[in-house]
C-alpha cells in the first residue's frame, strides 16, 4: 500500500477578503506540499466550532498567533510520521488532541486549516484531482449556483433586514451556462439598479451583491425578477433567499425592515414572498434557537420550497440529526469551518442525504482564494453550493474551479440535482 508519511508542518497569518488575519498551512511530505486557508464569518451561528483570535492589539484583536502556534507547536508534533492518506484518522487525532467537543482549545480555524491541507497533499500525492480524491469515481454532480446578487443584514451598509437575496441558475444545461447566465443576469441587475436608485445604488457588499439603498423588504425581489425577465431567463433563473434571521430576533420578535412581527406573521409574509416571486429556497427564516418557527414553517411551505437549515445546525451532525427527527427543515448548509475537519463536514452531508434531505455547501462571507468547496461539493453530489455574487476574486474562483471540473469530466457530468 502507498503510504506518505508527513514530514513538515507550517502555518502563517495571512488575510482574507475582508483584510482581516486568518489562518493559512502548508503541510509536506518530503518535498510535495499542500497548501489550505480557512474562511471566517460575520453572521456566526452561535454553536459553530469556535474561531480561536488572539484578542490582544494587533489587528483589533482579530490576530491568529494563538492558532497558528497551537498548530506549530501542538498538532505538528502529533502529525508529523503520520500518513497523509488517513483523513479520517488525522481528523479523530485532531478532534480527540482538542478534547473540547467544540474546538475551543485548539481553536476550529486551526483544526481545519490542517485538515484541508491534508486533504489537498493527499490528492497532489495521488495525482489525483482534488473532487475524485475525497468524492470516489461518482463524483459527477455539478452544483447549481447560488448567488448572492443583493446582500444585506450583516454583510452591507444597507437597510436591508434579509442578508442574501440570490439567484439560481436551475435551468441552464450545465455549470457553465450557469455561470454565464449568472453573469450575465448580475450586469443586467447593475444597470436596473442604477436607473431606478441611482449610482450609489452599484456598490457591493462582502460577498460581491449590489448592496442597494433599499427600504421595502420586496424591493430586491423585483429588482432582480426584473433582471432575469428582461434577459429572458424567467423559466430558467429562480430566486433564494437567506434571511440569517437571528441577527434580526429581539425578545422573541422578528424586526424585519423596522416593522415587528411573530415566528406565525413572519410565516405568513414569507408565503406572499414565494407566491410574488420565483422563489425555491428559504435559508434560516427564522432564528437559530427558534426550532417550533422552523417546524412550523417547514410543515406549512416546505412541499413548495426548500427550507434550509444554517446557523440552527451549524453542519453538526449531532444537530443535523435532531433537525431530521424533529422535521425542522428539509435541506442542510455545509459549512467545514462550522465543524473544524472534513470528515465531520462528510458525515454532516451524509447524515443529510440518509434523511433525503438536500445540501448546500457554503462560502463565508470572509473568504480567500481557496476554492476547496468547489471540489468538496463535487466530491459530494450536493447539487447545490453557495459562493457569493458572480464578482470578486475570492467568489468567483469557486466557480471558476467548478468549470475546470466540469470541463474535466465532460460527458459524465451531471449538473444540479438531476
Ligand atoms: P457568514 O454568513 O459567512 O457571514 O456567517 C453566511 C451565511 O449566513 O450563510
Ligand atoms: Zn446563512
Amino acid at each position: 500500500m502507498v503510504m506518505f508519511e508527513i514530514t513538515e508542518v507550517h502555518a502563517r497569518e495571512i488575510l482574507d477578503s475582508r483584510g482581516n488575519p486568518t489562518v493559512e498551512v502548508e503541510i509536506y511530505a518530503g518535498e510535495y506540499m499542500g497548501r489550505a486557508s480557512v474562511p471566517s464569518g460575520a453572521s456566526t451561528g452561535k454553536r459553530e466550532a469556535v474561531e480561536l483570535r488572539d484578542g490582544d492589539e494587533r489587528f483589533h484583536g482579530k490576530g491568529v498567533r494563538k492558532a497558528i502556534e497551537n498548530i506549530e507547536k501542538k498538532i505538528a508534533p502529533r502529525l508529523i510520521g503520520m500518513d497523509v492518506l488517513e483523513q479520517r484518522k488525522i481528523d479523530l487525532m485532531l478532534i480527540a488532541l482538542d478534547g473540547t467537543g467544540n474546538k475551543s482549545n485548539l481553536g476550529a480555524n486551526a483544526t481545519l486549516g490542517v485538515s484541508l491541507a491534508v486533504a489537498r497533499l493527499a490528492s497532489y500525492l495521488l495525482e489525483m484531482p482534488l473532487y475524485k480524491y475525497l468524492g470516489g469515481t461518482n463524483a459527477h454532480i455539478l452544483p447549481v449556483p447560488f448567488m448572492n446578487v443583493i446582500n444585506g443584514g450583516a454583510h452591507a451598509g444597507n437597510e436591508l433586514s434579509i442578508q442574501e437575496h440570490m439567484m439560481a441558475p436551475v435551468g441552464a444545461k450545465n455549470l457553465s451556462e450557469a455561470v454565464r447566465m449568472g453573469s450575465e443576469v448580475y450586469h443586467q441587475l447593475r444597470e436596473v439598479l442604477k436607473k431606478k436608485y441611482g449610482r450609489n445604488a452599484i456598490n457591493v457588499g462582502d460577498e460581491g451583491g449590489f448592496a442597494p439603498p433599499m427600504k421595502d423588504i420586496e424591493e430586491p425581489f423585483e429588482a432582480i425578477t426584473q433582471a432575469i425577465e428582461e434577459m429572458g431567463y424567467s423559466e430558467k433563473v429562480m430566486i433564494a433567499t437567506d434571511s440569517a434571521a437571528s441577527n434580526f430576533y429581539k425578545d422573541g420578535k422578528y424586526i424585519v425592515q423596522g416593522k415587528e412581527y411573530t415566528a406565525g406573521q413572519l410565516i405568513d409574509v414569507y408565503s406572499d414572498l414565494i407566491s410574488k416571486y420565483p422563489i425555491i429556497s428559504l435559508e434560516d427564516p427564522f432564528a437559530e434557537d427558534d426550532w417550533d418557527a422552523f417546524i412550523e414553517i417547514t410543515a406549512k411551505l416546505g412541499n413548495r420550497v426548500q427550507i434550509v437549515g444554517d446557523d440552527i445546525f451549524v453542519t453538526n451532525p449531532k444537530l443535523i440529526k435532531q433537525g431530521i427527527e424533529r422535521k425542522a427543515a428539509n435541506a442542510a448548509l455545509i459549512k467545514l469551518n462550522q465543524i473544524g475537519t472534513v470528515t465531520e463536514t462528510i458525515e454532516a452531508v451524509e447524515m443529510a442525504h440518509r434523511a433525503g434531505w438536500n445540501t448546500m455547501v457554503s462560502h463565508r462571507s470572509g473568504e480567500t482564494a481557496d476554492d476547496f468547496i468547489a471540489d468538496f461539493a463535487v466530491a459530494m453530489n450536493t447539487g447545490q453550493i453557495k459562493s457569493g455574487a458572480p464578482c470578486r476574486v475570492d467568489r468567483v474562483e469557486k466557480y471558476n474551479q467548478l468549470m475546470r471540473i466540469e470541463e474535466e469530466l465532460r460527458d459524465s457530468a451531471d449538473y444540479g440535482k438531476g
